[in-house]
């Protein structure tokens, strides 16, 4: 049988690059489908397939892929130059919309990718506090540096241990774990030290999901942290703008110290984003002690394209409710008598094979990731691309039409 191109491509790319890859959750088994180009709500295949994407790249493509107003954007800067080294006004008008829309933001800075932001806003929480332990949540993802990778699943209140090769013990000891939609576990651990410089949660775990928060979790999180000085991080890289204008903490009335931002800020190009209190902000080098820095940071395609992209948010933000209509249509085409559980938030949305919502992640990993995989497959066969993953958030975007939205609806009353 003729092998497809998106395999012969798999076995070059496996040569050249580890696992064929530029980041493993690509690495689909026996091998992912290649993409040659992507508009709107659809991918389309080197094999030429058209495939409904409930991906869009882990979340940046709130807009579909290539939406006019940011392919425009880029096409502007590019006659102009795509990077300086030096400051443009592109950040600055970036960031004036970003602090405008987050009211707890007073300051920012921008880097590269949400990893970087949630990195740097970890050492100005220690620099600010000249505290040395974080706490995080069970199963969260801030990115893939050492201080976050810990294995989760570990007891809630114990330190953690490295979830990578070739991160030290020592780093990750500094980082304590709480389950999510936990309170107790959270007082416990914060009674028990003085030494806690941040608390860093995804305010709706994205991450494993999404799981969402309980009634009043946030609100009582934000209490404890404030009550023992403890800065509270809120990691908004998914959930803001994607949740709404001003991400999770405005849709659910909280204040963090700090805030990460990533994906959708940027329109879908690369970029990061911390910020906060200006007391805080201002330890930033070079106004104050805390180092951080990076050639591409605040670079002005990114800084363009972010800019289209919440602009158009910013005027068409009616896109939000039919975003949360459209989920909700997926969700009514499930049929009952299936042990599965549907959840989302706006144009957030996974099917755990379990039978209730999750609250935390050890709740998700109960589910049954080997009927997630066939039914998975199936949803590919009817040309429904999902996020490869049980743990990863399924997203729509406003350039799904609403014949997409029947499409996915249809497969997966008739994949289950
Ligand atoms: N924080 C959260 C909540 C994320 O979901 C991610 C990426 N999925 C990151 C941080 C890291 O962002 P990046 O991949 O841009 O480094």
């Amino acid at each position: 049988m003729k092998k497809s191109k998106s395999s012969e491509l798999f076995d070059t790319a496996k040569n050249l690059m580890p696992g064929g890859v530029s980041s493993p959750v690509r690495a689909i088994k026996p091998y992912p489908f290649y993409t040659k180009k992507a508009g709107g709500s659809k991918i389309i295949t080197e094999d030429d397939e058209i495939l409904t994407d409930c991906c869009m790249a882990y979340g940046p493509l709130l807009l579909g892929h290539s939406p006019q107003c940011v392919k425009e954007a880029i096409r502007n800067q590019v006659e102009k130059g795509w990077i300086y080294g030096t400051p443009s006004e592109t950040e600055i008008k970036l960031a004036k919309i970003i602090i405008r829309d987050y009211p707890s933001i007073d300051m920012c800075r921008f880097v590269s990718s949400g990893s970087e932001a949630t990195m740097a806003a970890i050492r100005l929480a220690r620099g600010f506090t000249k505290k040395k332990d974080i706490i995080k949540i069970e199963g969260g993802f801030h990115g893939a540096h050492d201080g976050v990778l810990i294995q989760a699943g570990s007891g809630a209140t114990t330190m953690g241990v490295p979830d990578s090769a070739g991160v030290i013990p020592d780093i990750v000891s500094h980082t304590a774990q709480v389950p999510y939609n936990d309170l107790e576990s959270l007082e416990s651990i914060i009674s028990k030290s003085d030494d806690i410089a941040a608390f860093i949660i995804e305010p709706v775990m994205g991450n494993v999901g999404p799981i969402l928060p309980g009634d009043d979790y946030l609100q009582e999180v934000r209490k404890i942290t404030k009550e023992n000085d403890v800065l509270l991080i809120c990691d908004e890289v998914i959930c803001g703008y994607r949740v709404g204008i001003g991400g999770a903490q405005v849709k659910y009335n909280i204040s963090p110290d700090l805030t990460t931002l990533g994906k959708i800020v940027g329109g879908g190009l690369p970029i990061g984003v911390f910020g906060g209190r200006r007391d805080i902000m201002e330890m930033v080098a070079p106004a104050g002690p805390v180092y951080q820095a990076g050639t591409f940071s605040g670079n002005p395609l990114s800084m363009s394209a972010g800019i289209a992209m919440l602009e158009y948010i910013h005027k068409n933000s009616l896109i939000y409710q039919k975003l949360d209509e459209n989920t909700r249509i997926i969700h009514e085409s499930i049929p009952k008598g299936h042990s599965c559980s549907f959840v989302r938030l706006g144009s957030m949305f996974k099917l755990f094979f379990r039978d209730s919502p999750p609250r935390n992640y050890i709740e998700a990993k109960q589910s049954d990731t080997q009927k997630f995989g066939e039914f998975w497959k199936k949803m590919l066969k009817e040309g429904i691309f999902l996020p490869p993953s049980q743990f990863e958030t399924n997203f729509i975007s406003s350039a799904h039409t609403d014949e997409d939205i029947e499409k996915i609806a249809g497969a997966y009353s008739r994949c289950l």
